[in-house]
């Protein structure tokens, strides 16, 4: 059987799309551990079902940083209350709206210890 190789042209791209991305998720990892998140983007809990709710979640305007409350009231560790931070609120599905592609994703960071 002749071996099926995919098409040269995709595969060109594909790689130097995975390669581009790969820098991405860099960039996105060194400048967000270097931000001091100043402005973030909160939005309320959410009910979605009778027993579902979704928690709060905050994103730093500048860098996309992106950090899940642990509770219906909104504790964050990252992201918290800060007298430098300003917290402006904004609909949930306009904060899904402004993620960067591979920002969400689970990239093991170093977090800032100071803010
Ligand atoms: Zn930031």
């Amino acid at each position: 059987m002749k071996e099926l190789k995919l098409n040269k042209e995709i595969e060109t791209k594909l790689k130097a799309y995975q390669r581009s991305y790969e820098s991405l998720k860099r960039s996105i990892v060194r400048v967000q551990v270097n931000c001091k998140h100043s402005v973030v983007y909160e939005c309320d809990w959410l009910q979605q079902f009778h027993l579902h709710s979704l928690t709060p979640r905050r994103m730093c305007a500048r860098c996309r940083r992106e950090e899940k409350s642990t509770s219906v009231t909104g504790t964050y560790e990252l992201l918290k209350n800060h007298p430098n931070r300003v917290i402006q609120e904004i609909d949930r599905d306009a904060l899904y709206a402004l993620r960067i592609p591979g920002a969400e994703v689970d990239i093991p960071r170093k977090e800032e210890a100071d803010e």
